[in-house]
């Protein structure tokens, strides 16, 4: 059963936030000479392995099996994931970027033919098509959320010279616009496929993402929501589709040594499986855990000019592998790196995803494609994202959003401070 309570909390306005703070706080930030925040500091991401006894154990069962690739524990891996997902099959790869490759490659994309993909995601997506003979063709990012654009990809689509393929990402968890990328997909008569590295938990009007297109494709490695070492998932409806994946994974050989097309050692081996099924079975509280921890800090940031959260629809549950900012510069009063240097001061770390964008990086830049995305290129400069993990307290989200605030209120001198 799904229901509301499973979705991503609306962010609430909190009292905490507004003028009362100011006139208590006498905060200065720590780039002005104030206290850090997190004197010791506070990564972005802390890998914590859940049950550990319970994973030993299983560890040594696969090391007395004498069996370390492509056994009982990587099967176990895809029907609990296969459960969890709600669809008929899940093939464990090495990595979601193999995976991706072989999902690309099984559906017809080579021979150069463009796959159109957003510009606003993780490099792999774009790697993933060139490694399958494919080319890249970029699309804009949804103002609203980050995830592709329906309309452009559409119009890409169209402006392509016989396109193999419509891949979009599940950015930060953020489902996509999924029944409108099956309408311009389906139009384009090109399958769709999801790079959905972030989304393992996410879920689109309470349907878990993993059922949405040809296949979805998950990653297991160690900065994404759960983690098998290195690994990733893919998760499909089509039964032949899985078949060639097992192939495929197998140097594209079915078991007689006659293969059948050039395939990879894409194989995942038992011991990351032990460890990834570790981990799925706390995925879902751990998601759930992350979306309070998310609900709390846009809570706590609602009433500051030019900030906001990159955030699911309602009804939509986020896995926020990435807890993302998003500033308008001149309404906020800082620029991205201002505000990172800002939030370095007080032990915070942070990452801009994704910056560059895709279409922007030294691999792609000369296909020369930055003229269609000029949103894409406005979002990409304006996203930072700050520290959020699973097990980690909501007074220290809290504490990260005191000091933005306090960091905001300052940001005057800040900015002075650095020219
Ligand atoms: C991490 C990531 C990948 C690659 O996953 P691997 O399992 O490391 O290959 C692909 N796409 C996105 C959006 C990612 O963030």
């Amino acid at each position: 059963m799904t229901t509301d309570a499973d979705a991503t909390p609306a962010p609430r306005t909190s009292p905490r936030t507004g003028s009362t703070r100011t006139a208590t706080a006498p905060d200065r930030p720590a780039v002005r000479g104030g206290e850090p925040a997190f004197p010791a500091g506070l990564p972005l991401t802390r890998v914590q392995v859940p049950d550990r006894t319970a994973l030993l154990a299983r560890l040594a069962t696969v090391l007395d099996s004498g069996q370390l690739t492509n056994g009982p524990t990587v099967r176990e891996l895809e029907e609990r994931a296969a459960e969890l997902l709600q669809v008929p099959h899940v093939v464990a790869v090495a990595s979601c970027t193999a995976g991706l490759m072989l999902v690309l490659q099984a559906a017809g994309v080579g021979a150069g033919r463009a796959v159109v993909m957003p510009g606003f995601s993780f490099s792999a997506t774009a790697h993933a098509a060139h490694w399958a003979g494919g080319t890249p063709l970029f699309a804009e990012a949804r103002e609203v959320d980050l995830t592709l654009e329906p309309a452009h990809a559409a119009e890409r689509l169209a402006a392509a010279d016989r396109p193999a393929a419509l891949l979009a990402t599940h950015v930060y968890g953020t489902p996509c616009q999924v029944e409108r990328l099956r309408e311009v997909a389906d139009a384009a008569g090109v399958p769709l496929v999801y790079d959905a590295a972030h989304a393992l938990g996410s879920r689109r009007r309470g349907v878990p993402v993993g059922g949405f297109g040809l296949a979805e494709v998950f990653s297991m490695s160690p900065t994404k929501v759960a983690v098998a070492g290195e690994g990733g998932l893919v998760a499909t409806r089509d039964a032949a589709l899985a078949q060639t994946l097992r192939i495929a994974r197998d140097y594209g050989n079915p078991g007689d040594y006659d293969t059948r097309f050039p395939g990879l050692n894409a194989r995942m081996s038992e011991l990351h499986a032990a460890v990834g099924l570790n981990w799925l079975a706390e995925l879902p509280a751990r998601v759930a855990h992350r979306g309070t921890l998310a609900a709390a800090f846009a809570a706590e940031t609602a009433g500051l000019a030019g900030l906001r959260t990159a955030w699911p629809e309602p009804g939509d549950t986020s896995t926020f592998k990435d807890l993302t900012l998003i500033l308008d510069e001149a309404a906020f009063g800082l620029r991205v790196p201002e505000l990172a240097d800002a939030l370095r001061a007080e032990g915070i770390d942070t990452r801009r995803y994704f910056h560059p964008p895709v279409h922007r990086q030294r691999a792609y830049a000369r296909l020369g494609q930055a003229e269609h995305l000029p949103l894409t290129d406005r979002l990409a400069a304006s996203v930072l994202t700050v520290p959020l993990w699973s097990q980690m307290d909501e007074a220290v989200v809290r504490r990260v959003a005191a000091a933005v605030t306090r960091i905001h209120r300052s940001a005057p001198q800040v900015r002075a401070r650095r020219t």
